[in-house]
């Protein structure tokens, strides 16, 4: 069965990158019918916090991500790296390397003077620990091949051959008995029986490294697909203002999680030219040779318009969860929380289908929205209250008294009461709408007048033109 892991590193929030890896790996077990694990790598004790793990965490679950299995923190599994570099010492195919960080700092230099890519010169990997510096704590090295390929059947990046030769006796455990990523990466994918793992090709030269590992352990080597990065829209490394950002950057912004998880699966994997997709559709297309080989481009007007989508295609009382949700963190959500109550819930959801077609975000959307929750008398927006002159404040007021006597109260009724009003007045019926949408709405523009109407019901509606009435 299949075994997928997300890797995460607490160091900082849940990057977007790192959301389409999780998401990658996350589809992949659940089309295979397999797990996908989470391994939190917080061996770095310095750089790892709290705060980062639950933002890991919270990214995961907003964007539907779901793991199988408790946590793993790699931390928690020191006892068990050191144990396996003890073992491979023990069978001599590891040796404790006692150079001082002078040393290595030389043989550094002296291999980039000479070009060549090995920087240790092996000088431990056959020495007698009895030559060892009293007052150095050694690290453990693994006994790498010296000669010979390293190679790795890579699903996306197809067949890499390293030469030995260049590559170093890897250290895998550090001279405070802490272990290196490369062991304790190798050693939980294989407790934790990964059978595939996914992730960024900025990894793909640990690769290699790991192969080696495993190859001494006698350990089978998981399948490895490597994803190129996301770049910036101009072919660049990703920056702030293209994107590289924390996902709850993007709930920020008022992306529904459905459309940002179709957005990121399209980053840098297709089938077809199909661009939208339910969650079961990509679980059903989803495959790694499809994933591309070169770098996806983020472009944010594309996400901006998927999730125009999927808004609109969002069902109206889905879309009110979502909607509620969002005032938790989108800017100028928290002010409009409390006003949420069965009346302004009905009025919200009558106003949905109108509401829905207008907004790309669920910014949009709420401050599409704002007009219902306003307090009387209902702020006017200036280009509106410019608007307002004598003559309009008098013409509401006869709107007003032609509204009081609909008895059945919907988008038709009001429409024909509409309708008839203008006839009788000589009116075009977009001069009796305009001073109705600004004594409703205090805005310009709004969905269709009489879907306000109808969304606002009779009492609010006879109110707010009373309020703006001479
Ligand atoms: N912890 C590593 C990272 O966050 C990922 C390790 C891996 O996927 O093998 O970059």
């Amino acid at each position: 069965p299949v075994v997928t892991r997300f890797a995460p590193s607490p160091t900082g929030f849940l990057h977007i990158g790192g959301g389409r890896t999780a998401l990658f790996n996350w589809l992949y077990a659940r089309k295979h019918g397999g797990r996908m694990l989470l391994r939190i790598e917080d061996t770095d004790r310095a750089r790892s916090t709290a705060e980062a793990i639950d933002a890991i965490l919270d990214g995961l679950k907003w964007l539907g991500i779901s793991w199988d299995d408790d946590v793993v923190y790699q931390f928690s599994r020191v006892a068990r790296h050191r144990e396996i570099a003890e073992q491979l010492l023990a069978e001599g195919k590891a040796y404790r390397c006692y150079a001082t960080s002078e040393e290595l700092s030389e043989m550094r230099e002296k291999a980039r003077a000479e070009g060549r890519a090995k920087l240790y010169d092996g000088r431990w990997r056959d020495r007698d620990a009895s030559e060892a510096p009293p007052d150095v704590k050694p690290t453990i090295r693994l006994k790498a091949p010296l000669t010979g390929e390293t190679v790795i059947e890579d699903q996306v990046q197809g067949r890499i051959v390293w030469q030995n030769e260049n590559l170093d006796d890897l250290v895998l455990l550090r001279g405070d008995g802490t272990p290196t990523y490369m062991l304790a990466v190798v050693v939980d994918d294989h407790d934790m029986g990964v059978t595939h793992i996914i992730r960024g090709d900025d990894h793909l030269i640990n690769a290699a490294r790991q192969k080696q590992i495993y190859d001494t352990l006698g350990w089978a080597l998981p399948t490895m697909a490597h994803i190129p990065l996301i770049h910036g829209p101009d072919g660049s490394k990703l920056s702030k203002r293209h994107g590289a950002l924390g996902v709850d950057a993007y709930r920020a912004m008022g992306y529904l999680p459905a459309a940002l998880r179709n957005y990121l699966v399209r980053l840098g994997w297709s089938h077809g030219d199909q661009e939208i997709f339910s969650t079961q559709e990509m679980i059903d297309a989803f495959d790694l040779p499809a994933i591309g080989r070169s770098a996806a481009r983020f472009d944010f007007a594309k996400l901006e318009n998927l999730n125009g989508h999927y808004i609109r295609h969002c069902d109206d009382v889905a879309l009110m969860t979502l909607f509620e949700n969002a005032l938790d963190f989108v800017p100028g959500g928290a002010d409009l929380k409390p006003k949420l109550n069965d009346v302004t819930r009905a009025q919200l959801l009558r106003a949905m289908p109108g509401l829905k077609e207008r907004a790309k975000t669920l910014i949009e959307l709420i401050e599409g929205a704002r007009f219902i929750f306003a307090d009387r008398p209902l702020p006017i927006e200036a280009k509106a209250a410019a608007l307002l002159t004598p003559e309009t404040r008098a013409l509401i007021d006869r709107l007003r008294t032609a509204l009081e006597s609909v008895t059945s109260w919907n988008a038709e009724t009001t429409e024909a009461a509409m309708r008839t009003f203008a006839e009788q007045n000589n009116l075009k019926l977009g001069a009796v709408a305009q001073p109705l949408r600004i004594a409703l709405t205090g805005r310009t523009t709004s969905p269709g007048i009489f879907d306000v109407l109808a969304a606002l019901g009779k009492e609010t509606c006879l109110a707010r033109l009373g309020d703006q009435g001479s």
